[in-house]
């Protein structure tokens, strides 16, 4: 049986939360664009494009994930302070100098709209990569210390150190350093 995977929007940018749909990475890595088919349900997932699931293709689902692991490698470079790979900045920015999706009226509705539409996207993505990948911003690029998962920090102060994610990674902290601090206060029991 296929189970259904169910993706986050929460990295605070949405390169970030193509990045995310590989979790655990160096640990015991998740992959959740297992099949083009799991692209389409993202791409709609994200507010851009909805397409056929049978219009993804294998290939178009190897360009989004090529995308994707050169997007993470420059924000691990970006969160420890190195210069980004030559290559993944020739590969977003060629990604991105492919045409876009473009806002369409539809009633009253926006839609975004594209003739090829995965290509889009994925153009759409890697200028939003772009735009959090410069100088003066980069550094609001962050990695949750607990999941992992990494984010872009959107606070006006930009101290936020643990993803938003429902599981409270930032809570999970704190109480097993209040646990540890309790640990060590506790006096020694008596016989
Ligand atoms: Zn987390």
């Amino acid at each position: 049986m296929k189970t259904t995977i169910t993706f986050e929007f929460i990295a605070g940018a949405l390169s970030l939360n193509l990045v995310d749909t590989a979790g655990k990475r160096g640990e015991s890595p998740v992959e959740r664009l297992r099949e083009p088919e799991d692209l389409a349900v993202w791409l709609e997932a994200a507010g851009l494009v909805r397409i056929p699931r049978r219009f993804v293709t294998v290939a178009a689902l190897a360009s989004a994930c090529e995308l994707r692991e050169a997007i993470h490698r420059c924000a691990v470079a970006a969160i420890s302070r190195s210069n980004l790979d030559a290559d993944d900045v020739r590969k977003i920015n060629r990604t991105a100098a492919q045409m876009p999706l473009r806002p369409k009226l539809s009633g009253a509705e926006v839609l975004l709209s594209a003739k090829n539409p995965v290509e889009a996207a994925l153009s759409t993505i890697a200028a939003n990569a772009i735009e959090i990948l410069a100088d003066a911003v980069r550094e609001r690029i962050r990695s949750c210390p607990e999941c992992h998962m990494m984010f872009f920090d959107t606070s006006r102060p930009g101290k936020r150190r643990w993803c938003s994610s429902a599981s409270g990674c930032g809570n999970r902290a704190k109480v097993r350093k209040h646990r540890a601090r309790q640990r060590r206060a506790a006096p020694r029991r008596t016989a």
